[in-house]
């Protein structure tokens, strides 16, 4: 018998709020429109799908100006950030990368075993990867997660005011 699915606890909070920050700021970054971020609090329980917290981006696939290519790299934004902050991958990751898997899919109209998709899908981590591995952009996404542990829930407005301001 498996235990029952962990608590947050204070740790994994902010390994959530530092996730759901990578994919806010990925997909700001792209031009996608975030609507909100949220995260659980302390001593709550996860979800059956390990979540602690959600992104919620306004855009549909069939409906945005973007390209289709940056859903996937903000698919990927939370491992991103999440690897550079602990260093290590979570359950969160395995679920984006199944939705970024259906995306890649989508997006190729080809048979499931396509090697393009896996192409299109490496491409878009390693942009992710690259990205998050950028100073501002990573000082931008761990200032969000920090205002987003404070208050649990911060919208796209938010996230871009938190952008920080670099003299010229
Ligand atoms: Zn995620």
């Amino acid at each position: 018998m498996t235990a029952a699915r962990s608590w947050i606890d204070t740790a994994e909070l902010w390994a959530c709020a530092v996730h759901e920050a990578g994919h806010a700021v990925m997909a700001s970054l792209y031009g996608l429109t975030v609507r909100q971020i949220v995260v659980h609090q302390r001593g709550s329980r996860m979800t059956d799908s390990g979540e602690g917290g959600r992104c919620e981006i306004a855009d549909q696939l069939d409906t945005i100006d973007a390209s289709p290519f940056y859903f996937l790299v903000y698919q990927f934004g939370g491992a991103a950030a999440e690897h550079r902050a602990i260093g290590r991958r979570s359950s969160r990751d395995a679920r984006d990368r199944e939705q970024a898997e259906n995306l890649a899919w989508m997006m190729c109209d080809c048979d499931a075993s396509s090697p393009r998709i896996a192409q299109l899908l490496e491409t878009a981590e390693q942009l992710a990867s690259a990205r998050m591995l950028d100073d501002a952009v990573w000082e931008w996404t761990h200032a969000v997660a920090r205002v987003l542990l404070k208050k649990r829930r911060l919208s796209g407005y938010d996230v871009h005011q938190l952008k920080p301001q670099r003299p010229r």
